[in-house]
C-alpha cells in the first residue's frame, strides 16, 4: 500500500458510501476515463459521461430524501467528486456544478421551494451558478444584474459571462441586485431561475485552455420575469448565500483537484518506472525521486486537511472562511505544480497530447483563478490577521 492509498483507506465511509463509490469506479474505469481525451479534442458536452453518471443515480445524492434524493454526507460527496475528476476533470466539474448551484437552495431555501425545484436535480437535471459578469469578477459587488420586483414577480434585466454548465442548465441560482436597495452589498439578492424562461438567451460557449468539455457559458436576461417564489431567502439576503455557499464549493473544488493530481501522480509513477534512459529506468535518478516525494508530499498533506475541512462541515461548524481559502488556494497551487511536473517527468511525451498529463496540466490552470482567483484568497487569509490599532 502506498501513502495514498493509506490515505484513501483512511477516509471513513458507511457502507452504503463504499458502495456508491465502488459502483462510481466502476464506471468512471469503464465509461468515463475511456472518453475523456475524445471529449477534451472535440470540445463536446460529454453526454456519454453524464448520462453513466446518471444511470448510477448519482444526481440524487445532491438532494435530501424528502425531495427525492437519497442525500450523501459532505465527505463521501468530496469522495465522488476526487474519483470522477481523476477519469475526466471535465466530467466532474460539470457534475459538481449542480451541487455548486443547488447545495444553497437546499440550505436556505423554503419547504415549498424545495419540493417544487430539487426533483428535477434528482433525477438527471442540471444546475448552475450564475455570480460572475463582465465587469465583476474578483469584485462581485460590482454586479449589474438587476432584480425588479413587479406584483408576484421580478423582472430580470442584465447577464452573466463564464457560466459553467449555464447553456444546459434546467436550475440556475442567479445572482443580482434588487432594485429598491441601495448599497451595493446590501442589494444582493439570489434567486432560482427555471430553464425555458421567455427572454433568458445563451449569448455563446467559450472556448478555453482546459476543461474543454464542459460548456463556459455568456448568459442575457432581457426582462425575464421570475415568479417571486423562486426569490431565496430575502431581498438582500444575497451575500449572506453566497458566502456560505462559497464555503462548500471551494472544499469541492479541492475534491476536483485531488483527483486530477492523484491521476497525474499515477501516470508519472507508472511512467518513471517503466521508461528506460542511459540503461537504467528514469526513477532509478535520485533527481526524480526528489520530484516524487515532493508531489506525493505535497498531495497527501493537501488531501488530508480537505478531509478535515469536511469533518469540520459535516460537524456543521459554519466560521469556516479562512479554512475554505487555504484549501481552495492549496490545492489548486497543488494541482498546477503537480501536474506541471508531470508532463516533465514525461519528457517530450508529456507534451504529447496522447499521454494525457497534457490534458491534465491545461485542465488544472482553472484550479488557481475560479472560485476566488488564488490572490483573492492570499488576500482574505493574510487579513483574517489584522488586529486593530492601539490594541
Ligand atoms: C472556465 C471558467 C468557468 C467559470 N465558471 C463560473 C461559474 O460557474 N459561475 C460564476 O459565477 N463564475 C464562473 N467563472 C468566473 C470566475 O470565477 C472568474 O473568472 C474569477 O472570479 C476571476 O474574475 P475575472 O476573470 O473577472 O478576473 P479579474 O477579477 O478581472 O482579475 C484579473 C487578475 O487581477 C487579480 N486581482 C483582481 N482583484 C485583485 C485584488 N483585489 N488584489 C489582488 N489581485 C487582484 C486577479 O487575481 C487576477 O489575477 C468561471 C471562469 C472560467 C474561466
Amino acid at each position: 500500500m502506498t501513502v495514498l492509498d493509506r490515505l484513501t483507506a483512511s477516509v471513513a465511509l458507511n457502507d452504503a458510501e463504499a458502495q456508491l463509490l465502488d459502483s462510481l469506479r466502476g464506471v468512471c474505469r469503464d465509461v468515463i476515463a475511456p472518453n475523456a481525451a475524445r471529449y477534451d479534442q472535440s470540445g463536446e458536452f460529454p453526454w456519454d459521461s453524464v448520462n453513466a453518471l446518471n444511470a448510477l443515480g448519482l444526481n440524487a445524492v445532491f438532494v435530501p430524501e424528502a425531495y427525492g434524493g437519497a442525500g450523501l454526507r459532505f465527505t463521501a460527496y468530496l469522495a465522488c467528486v476526487r474519483e470522477i475528476a481523476a477519469a475526466c476533470s471535465s466530467t466532474a466539474l460539470i457534475w459538481a456544478t449542480n451541487f455548486h448551484g443547488m447545495k444553497p437552495l437546499i440550505d436556505f431555501g423554503t419547504e415549498e421551494q424545495k419540493t417544487r425545484l430539487l426533483p428535477r436535480i434528482a433525477e438527471g437535471g442540471f444546475g448552475a451558478l450564475a455570480i460572475t459578469e463582465q465587469n465583476a469578477g474578483s469584485d462581485a459587488t460590482g454586479m449589474k444584474t438587476r432584480f425588479t420586483p413587479d406584483g408576484e414577480h421580478i423582472v430580470v434585466q442584465g447577464s452573466k459571462t463564464f457560466i459553467t454548465s449555464g447553456d444546459v442548465a434546467d436550475r440556475l441560482l442567479l445572482f443580482g441586485k434588487w432594485s429598491e436597495i441601495d448599497s451595493a452589498k446590501d442589494a444582493i439578492s439570489v434567486l432560482v431561475l427555471e430553464k425555458g424562461t421567455p427572454g433568458f438567451s445563451v449569448l455563446g460557449i467559450e472556448k478555453k485552455m482546459g476543461h474543454n468539455a464542459s460548456s463556459t457559458a455568456a448568459l442575457a436576461f432581457d426582462d425575464c420575469r421570475v415568479p417571486r417564489a423562486n426569490l431565496i431567502g430575502k431581498p438582500g439576503d444575497g451575500l449572506k448565500v453566497l458566502f456560505a455557499a462559497l464555503n462548500k464549493s471551494r472544499p469541492s473544488v479541492a475534491a476536483l483537484c485531488m483527483g486530477l493530481a492523484r491521476a497525474a501522480f499515477a501516470r508519472s509513477v507508472a511512467y518513471v518506472n517503466d521508461r528506460k534512459q542511459s540503461g537504467r529506468r528514469i526513477i532509478d535518478n535520485q533527481g526524480i525521486q526528489f520530484m516524487l516525494a515532493d508531489m506525493a508530499t505535497e498531495i497527501t498533506l493537501t488531501e488530508s486537511f480537505m478531509w478535515k475541512v469536511a469533518a469540520m462541515i459535516e460537524a456543521g461548524v459554519t466560521d469556516i472562511g479562512v479554512e475554505s481559502s487555504m484549501l481552495k488556494m492549496k490545492a489548486a497551487d497543488t494541482v498546477m505544480k503537480v501536474t506541471e511536473d508531470a508532463v516533465q517527468l514525461h519528457g517530450g511525451y508529456g507534451y504529447c497530447r496522447e499521454y494525457e498529463v497534457e490534458r491534465m496540466m491545461r485542465d488544472a490552470k482553472i484550479h488557481q483563478i475560479w472560485e476566488g482567483t488564488n490572490q483573492i484568497h492570499r488576500q482574505l487569509i493574510g487579513r483574517s490577521f489584522i488586529q486593530k490599532e492601539g490594541r
